[in-house]
């Protein structure tokens, strides 16, 4: 079966938020016919939109999947599911948030899923994840991840310490 190198941006600012992107990058890597490359640091953002919410909690991994994009879209939301996910609000607090950034250099328009997401190029919490995963990232129009995270917005980024036993605290030969 073909495998694709997929980004997937994980977010939360409710219930432990650390634990959260822990857990569902656990979850991501036990997905049937994928496999965990890469886990990016986790960084603090202030929240976009409403501001009366804790800040957020976010990272990436990339994953290297033969799961169609859709099916991932599936198993993603499954994931959310499963952290107790509730959507009360536009843009308001959440415990996980599993985004689909990006699918090999598919360009994707489907009524469920839009990739590269829609966002991307606006959120230094995401580019900044993507860099540190691929610094020669460049998305399917060609831009290059790195220019477009020079110009995004600030949100304040803050690098988090990284978590005991998670792939980014590993150096090498651990
Ligand atoms: P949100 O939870 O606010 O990120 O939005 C979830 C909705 O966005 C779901 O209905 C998805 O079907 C849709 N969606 C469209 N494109 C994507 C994508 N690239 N990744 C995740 N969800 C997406």
């Amino acid at each position: 079966m073909p495998e694709t190198d997929a980004y997937i941006g994980l977010g939360s600012n409710l219930a432990d938020p650390l634990s959260q992107l822990a857990g569902a990058i656990t979850r991501l890597a036990a997905l049937p016919y994928t496999q965990l490359v890469a886990q990016s640091p986790f960084y603090a953002s202030r929240p976009v939109g409403p501001q009366d919410q804790p800040d957020f909690v976010n990272g990436a991994v990339l994953l290297r999947t033969a799961l169609g994009p859709l099916d991932l879209l599936d198993a993603l939301q499954h994931i959310e599911r499963a952290h107790q996910r509730e959507r009360i609000q536009r843009w308001g607090p959440r415990t996980l948030d599993l985004d689909l950034l990006l699918y090999g250099n598919h360009h994707i328009d489907d009524d469920r899923l839009t990739v590269p997401h829609v966002e991307l190029a606006n959120r230094d919490f995401v580019l900044q994840p993507l860099l540190d995963l691929t610094p020669t990232l460049i998305l399917p129009d060609g831009r290059p991840v790195s220019e477009l995270r020079q110009s995004c917005p600030d949100n304040a980024l803050r690098r988090l310490d990284p978590v005991p036993g998670s792939l980014a605290s590993m150096g090498p030969g651990d």
